[in-house]
């Protein structure tokens, strides 16, 4: 089947959108388990991701850069700089990942990902 540039961009706009937010909501304090997760999330998700050349790429820039998933603003600011690395390959604007701090908002209306059930 024919590439659609289209779709692969939007499902790219979709992903990092999802997972910008994930990183900005993560705990500021996590636990072991917590990072564990947040690893074994990530790790999955370039596994998983449906544009199979964008996976390969990106399971090659997570063996360089290991997810930093020590706290919010750790993993935060890494997935800024690997999405970064992203955009140089394809030639994108660098992100000021200075700026990355409110830009990411779930919009959940909880504080802190401490959600009421
Ligand atoms: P995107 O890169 O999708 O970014 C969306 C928005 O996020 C931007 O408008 C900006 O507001 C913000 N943003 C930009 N940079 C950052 C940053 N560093 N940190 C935080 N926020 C930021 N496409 C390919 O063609 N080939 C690939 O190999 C490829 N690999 C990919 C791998 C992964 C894991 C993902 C999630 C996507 C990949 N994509 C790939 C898609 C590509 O990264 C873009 O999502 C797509 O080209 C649309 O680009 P865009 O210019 O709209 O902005």
């Amino acid at each position: 089947k024919l590439e659609n540039a289209t779709a692969k961009a939007e499902l790219g706009r979709a992903a990092w959108k999802l997972f910008h937010t994930t990183m900005a909501r993560f705990p500021e304090e996590p636990s072991a388990d917590d990072s564990l997760a947040l690893r074994t999330y990530i790790q999955l998700f370039a596994r998983l991701y449906p544009c199979g050349d964008c996976a390969a790429h990106f399971q090659k820039l997570l063996r360089k850069y290991p997810p930093q998933t020590s706290g919010r603003n750790a993993a935060a600011g890494w997935a800024c700089f690997v999405h970064n690395e992203v955009n140089h390959r394809l030639g994108k604007d660098e992100f000021d990942c200075n700026k990355i701090g409110d830009f990411y908002d779930c919009g959940c209306g909880d504080e802190d990902g401490k959600n009421k059930k």
